[in-house]
Parts: C-alpha cells; structure tokens; sequence
C-alpha cells in the first residue's frame, strides 16, 4: 500500500470552533492511525481478520468509551471529541471504527447508563483498557430492522436466568469477552442481559465471506439453555428504547466516523489528479475531473458542519434520534458516494490494494446498511415530520 499522505481537509476552518481538547485528541488519533493502522489496515482487510495487536493503542487514544466517566476507566470527554476520535479511525477504516463503537456506545453505554453500580465497577475499567472486549446482541436471522419482534427469550429459574435464542450479524462476537444481549422474559419485555465467554450453551460461531468490513470480525451469537446469573440483568432500562438508546450513541459516532473515510477518499482522489498526466495535462485540469472534486469537498463540508452542530446538541443532552438519524444516513451516504466518485478519479489504479478507495466504498455498504438502513432512517425523518410512522 502507499504511504499515508493524509491531509485533512477543513474548507470552511472547522478548526476554529475546536477546543485545544478536541485538538489534542483529534491529532493524537491521526497520528496514531497513520503509525499503527495505516501500514498494516490492507494486508488485514484482504486475509479477512481482525488486527487484534491494536486493541491497546485504541484504548491508549480513548476510543474506548471516550465519554464515560474516568472513575469508571473512561476518558470523560465531551461528545465533540467522541466524534472526532471516531472519524480519524474510520479514516483509517470502518471495520477498525466499527470495534471502537461497539466497545464504547453498545457495550460500555448500556452497563454505564443502565447498569447497577457493581456492574459498572465489574466491567468499565477492563472494556476501558481492552483487557476484555464487548459486543451487542440485537439483530436475529428473522429480525434486522424490526428488533422489536426478536425471538431470544430468557425465563427466571429460580437463581440465574435461562436464556435461549440467536444473534446474527454481530460485530466483535468471535473474540468477545463479554456480550450485551436484548431478549425478552417471559412477559415479552426486552432486557438486556451480561452473558459472559465460557457460560455452558454460550457460542459465537464467525461469518465468513464478507465483501466488507474484512478487518472486523463478524459473527452469531447461539444460546443453548444458557444459565445467566441474575446480577447480570441490566437493571435500569427496558423496553425496545433501551437497545436504541445505545444506537442513538452509536449511530452519532457512524456520524463523524463516515467523514473520516470520505476526507480520505477525497484527499487521496486530489492528490492522484494533480500528479496523474493524461493527454499531458494533470487531470485535475479536466472540468470533469474538478466537478467530482468540487463536488466532494462541498459534500464533506456540508457533513462536517451537521456532525458539529450535531455534536453541540449533544452535549446539551438536546440532539433526539429523529436529528442523529439524519446526521446517521446523510453522512454515510455522502461517503459511500464520494468513495464511488473517488475511484473513478483513480482508473483502474482505483481498484487495487495500493490505495484504501475501494476498501473504504466496500466498508461503506455495510455501516449504510448497519445501525439501522438507508431506508429505514429516511422513515425516522418522514415519522418525525409528519408524526406519522410509514414502516409500522
Ligand atoms: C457487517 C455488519 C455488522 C453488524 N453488526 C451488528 C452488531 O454488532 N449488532 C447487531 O445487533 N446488529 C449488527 N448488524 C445488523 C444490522 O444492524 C442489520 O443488518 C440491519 O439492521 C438491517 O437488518 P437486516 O440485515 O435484517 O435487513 P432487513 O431488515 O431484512 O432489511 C432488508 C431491506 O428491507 C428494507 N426494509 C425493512 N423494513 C422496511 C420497511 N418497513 N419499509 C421499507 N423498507 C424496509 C431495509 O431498508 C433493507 O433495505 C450488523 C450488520 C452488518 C452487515
């Protein structure tokens, strides 16, 4: 793969509005996606595997649980800096970006924001550090945008729970230690419940032959007559809200991380016109070559000023799912259009492993996908605006 020449662009000085913290923590990411997933993200992405030696520099740069608090191992920063540390890994990639976001909003959010305090203790500090990985259970082979009508069901057994189902599509699940799971007892009210590695009936089988997000790890989750101990049910929350609670801090961080993997489409696609000779002349001289350029950096500024302002409500506790959704499903197809536009820019250069477009445009069908689809977030808009709900 080539070096990584990334400049980031900022075309309408995003960087004023920034705070030296989120300076600091944006180039601190940066820096360390150009020395430590840059050099080694194609290799991983085309044997298909997870590079689980960067687990420790993730934690090192606070992508593990950037906002929870730091009595509980986090990094207690605002969400502008979440957002920002989000789209520098997704620069990098968004199956790196991915494993951050389960980590933090799927995983440490709901034992942060639903948990008791001796849960909290538990776990926090080792998902912090990465001494022990997450993942979220809610998609089912029958249920994906419709979780509400999951199967997985767990009945009280007098001491502990039993829990049985399947999960399917889950990120981090073939290395994961412990597993946050939505199922619904026996009044049919979801819950979500800790099942930690080893429990008796506990799988996580991997799925193989992705076309995308190769360099994350994707798998079920089976549960055979699994006994949960009852401290591990999620007190404080139930209700479908409970695991879209999550999404909503999830979907935010997919927000700003798609910026990432745009700027560094957009940035590779200028370098590469301005060094390219065609009918000799760089073709960034051709008209049409600068309109798809012209066009990129309109979009990506337009996104960059939604997350920011996104961001803001955010922290207000004012930003409601309807507005994460648009930010959500904008910016992820801004993206994949850009990767798209990108590659043509590229030729047939635009295809290999010798730059990172084509992985970017191959990861970006699954987040436009993910965390709720294209599709379905238009119809969050359309609900919002008109308080009638059309996928009912
Ligand atoms: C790589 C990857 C990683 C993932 N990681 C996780 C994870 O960690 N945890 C987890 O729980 N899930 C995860 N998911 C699952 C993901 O959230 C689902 O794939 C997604 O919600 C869509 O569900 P589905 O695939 O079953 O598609 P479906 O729900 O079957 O949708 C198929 C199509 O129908 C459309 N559609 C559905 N309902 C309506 C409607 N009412 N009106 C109009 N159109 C509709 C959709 O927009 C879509 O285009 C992951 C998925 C992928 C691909």
């Amino acid at each position: 793969m080539k070096p990584d020449l990334f400049e980031a662009p900022d075309y309408y000085n995003l960087d004023d509005l920034l705070s030296d913290e989120h300076k600091l923590v944006r180039d601190a990411a940066r820096q360390w996606v150009k020395r430590d997933i840059s050099p080694i993200i194609e290799e991983y992405a085309q044997k298909a595997e997870f590079p689980k030696q960067i687990i420790g520099g993730l934690a090192e740069i606070g992508a593990f649980g950037p906002y929870i608090p730091e009595e509980y191992g986090g990094a207690g920063l605002d969400q502008i800096s979440y957002g920002l540390i989000m789209q520098e890994i997704e620069r990098g990639d968004s199956g790196v970006r991915s494993t951050a976001s389960v980590q933090s909003s799927l995983v440490m959010y709901p034992i942060f924001a639903y948990g008791t305090e001796e849960q909290r203790k538990k776990y926090l500090p080792k998902l912090a550090t990465g001494e022990w990985m997450g993942c979220f259970g809610l998609t089912e082979p029958n249920h994906g945008s419709n979780p509400g009508g999951m199967e997985t069901k767990f009945r009280d057994a007098g001491d502990h729970y039993i829990l049985n189902g399947a999960k399917l599509w889950i990120s981090n699940s073939p290395f994961a230690d412990v597993a946050v799971v939505w199922a619904k007892n026996e009044e049919g009210r979801i819950h979500g419940l800790i099942v930690e590695r080893g429990m008796e009936g506990f799988s996580t089988p991997e799925t193989h032959n992705k076309w995308s997000l190769r360099a994350s790890a994707t798998g079920e989750l089976i549960f055979d007559n699994v006994k949960v101990p009852k401290e591990n049910l999620l007190p404080n929350k139930s209700g479908l809200g409970a695991p879209l609670g999550c999404l909503d801090s999830a979907r935010y961080g997919i927000a700003w991380g798609a910026i990432g993997a745009a700027m560094d489409c957009y940035d590779t696609a200028l370098r590469y016109a301005k060094e390219r000779i065609q009918f000799g002349k760089p073709i960034a001289a051709y008209q049409l070559q600068q309109k798809k350029l012209a066009e990129m950096i309109t979009e990506i500024t337009k996104a960059q000023l939604l997350a920011f302002r996104l961001g803001q409500l955010k922290n207000e506790g004012k930003a409601t799912t309807a507005q994460i959704s648009m930010a959500k499903r904008n910016n992820v197809d801004m993206a994949l259009k850009i990767a798209r536009e990108a590659r043509q820019v590229l030729g047939g250069m635009g295809i290999t492993g010798e730059y990172s477009i084509m992985r970017h445009m191959m990861n970006l069908e699954s987040v436009i996908t993910y965390e709720g689809t294209h599709d379905i977030h238009l119809l969050i808009t359309g609900a919002d605006i008109t308080g009638i709900p059309a996928f009912k």
